[in-house]
């Protein structure tokens, strides 16, 4: 009999231990995600919807004669449409 009120017991420590926990993280403001860029990387803009994004995320795509770097193939296939 002991036994089962030590199970409640520790269900209902472990029950408030979670849900302070939950409270904590659900309340805390969100953090800025690190920054795992490296400063000083080079910058493009997407031509299509005007993005500007890392060089190294974009995508790049010759259209005519010039390189041209997009957020998405989306934006990609929709500029070379246009053009
Ligand atoms: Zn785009």
């Amino acid at each position: 009999m002991i036994r089962i009120l030590l199970l409640g017991l520790f269900f209902y420590f472990g029950f408030r231990l979670v849900a302070a926990l939950a409270r904590m993280l659900f309340h805390r403001p969100a953090a800025p995600p690190p920054a795992r860029r490296q400063q000083g990387e080079e910058m493009v803009r997407d031509p299509q919807c005007g993005t500007f994004l890392p060089r190294s995320d974009a995508l790049s795509a010759m259209v005519g004669s010039e390189r041209h770097y997009f957020c998405s193939a989306t934006c990609r296939d929709a500029f070379r449409g246009k053009g």
